[in-house]
């Protein structure tokens, strides 16, 4: 297994191919403004340890992080969670990164969304919202974030084109509302949706937890693309629809975040600094916090940042592999949580020697769906496990115990 705890010795090599020793600057800038939702989703991709990273950035500090990502090069900015408004300071971080020239997004949940908020995120310059759902049906919407806010979404959907921004609404897809995929698109056109996307969901933090209750069966995904496919055909012109196949439906990975530290630059709530969304997760990993290092020197020197960057760190089979360069290897978390090892090949891939792991949870959705009947309660032998703080501080707690998981997501190899 590697140790990543460990330095590399070589660093940085971008993945420019008429210039692979650069190091391309950040595009895309993620500010996790916090861990507090009042939703509790069982797909969050929240570290499931998250009320261990609580201390928040403060307003100033969360401008230097905006001032220091802009001058790094980084010109699409998300403000997420958590639920970014329950702060009381996104309006002045809008504000200021619409000065810097971001183009800026909303993530939110709809939850706190007023019009008075609208109003004055309008004045301040933010470019664009996405406003999540859960499902089309109230039943589902509110059993799977376990709170009653699909009225409220409905109502927070008409007052965003009310006040004309670009909408996209999103959609975390799983075995229970695959069915209802045309209702969702439905809910999205009624609405006036630019864009809809319907995100299949990654096994990470919570999601990888209840892998097992939402997991769906490749038959389900089949008909839901055909749904999408005759959607776009027939309102292609009216929203543009994405939909991505989930990785264990495939025999390659996809290339994870387009490249580790070659795009994307997360800072999470407590201004740790992430490569992808999911890096808290990967034991021995040391992540660079904003608060200690400059951004300029998290992101080109930091050992997180460079450990899988570019090629060299590939182990077999895909050092020597031919498409190497299509999908760098595919997803570190996905390595470490089903093989144990983050520099192991996306098990996804069957040139791994770990694709029987991917091969038996698809099996075993498929054997379960059987038992599983879509917008009524799991299965009683397993729960699902909803993302709230005392969940997460009993995992926390039990992932320091001796032989503990290591709390953020990962929970290493599976049988
Ligand atoms: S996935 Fe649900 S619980 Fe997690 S941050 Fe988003 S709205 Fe909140
Ligand atoms: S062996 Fe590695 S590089 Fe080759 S296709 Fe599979 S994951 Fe990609």
């Amino acid at each position: 297994m590697t140790d990543l705890s460990q330095p590399v010795a070589q660093p940085v090599v971008g993945i420019q191919p008429d210039n692979p020793d650069a190091v391309p600057p950040p595009l895309w800038l993620l500010a996790e403004l916090t861990y507090r939702c009042p939703l509790h989703c069982a797909f969050c991709y929240n570290p499931l340890d998250y009320t261990d990273h609580s201390r928040e950035l403060s307003t100033a500090q969360w401008i230097d992080v905006l001032r220091d990502a802009r001058a790094l090069g980084a010109v699409q900015l998300g403000f997420s969670g958590g639920e970014p408004l329950v702060r009381d300071d996104v309006e002045v971080l809008v504000e200021e990164a619409h000065k810097l020239g971001f183009y800026t997004n909303l993530i939110t949940s709809g939850v706190g969304l007023t019009d008075k908020r609208l109003d004055d995120l309008k004045a301040a310059g933010l470019d664009h919202i996405q406003l999540s759902f859960q499902d089309s049906t109230q039943q589902l919407n509110d059993f799977l974030s376990s709170t009653r806010t699909f009225d409220l979404k409905q109502r927070v959907a008409t007052s965003i084109k009310q006040h004309g921004f670009p909408m996209v609404l999103n959609c975390v897809l799983h075995r229970y509302n695959l069915p209802h995929v045309d209702k969702i698109i439905e809910m999205a056109l009624a609405m006036g949706a630019e864009y809809l996307e319907l995100a299949n969901t990654q096994y990470y933090g919570w999601a990888h937890a209840n892998e097992a209750q939402l997991m769906p069966t490749r038959e389900q995904l089949e008909e839901a693309e055909a749904v999408v496919a005759r959607y776009r055909r027939t309102h292609g012109e009216r929203c543009k629809i994405f939909f991505v196949v989930p990785d264990y439906f495939e025999n390659r990975p996809k290339r994870c975040m387009n490249g580790w530290g070659a795009v994307f630059l997360g800072v999470a709530p407590d201004g740790a600094a992430l490569p992808c969304h999911a890096a808290r997760g990967l034991p021995g990993l040391v992540l660079p916090n904003v608060k200690e290092t400059p951004l300029r020197e998290i992101w080109y020197e930091s050992d997180a940042f460079n450990r899988f960057r570019g090629l060299k760190w590939l182990k077999e089979p895909c050092r020597s592999c031919e498409e190497k360069e299509r999908d760098l290897g595919g997803c570190r978390c996905q390595a470490y949580m089903l093989t144990g090892d983050a520099a192991n090949a996306d098990p996804v891939c069957d040139k791994s020697p770990f694709h029987e792991s991917v091969v038996k949870i698809v099996q075993r959705a498929a054997s379960a769906s059987a038992s599983t009947c879509a917008g009524t309660a799991a299965p009683r032998e397993q729960p699902i496990l909803f993302r709230n703080d005392a969940n997460s501080r009993k995992l926390a707690s039990e992932a320091r115990e001796p032989g503990g998981s290591g709390g953020s997501g990962g929970s290493g190899a599976k049988p």
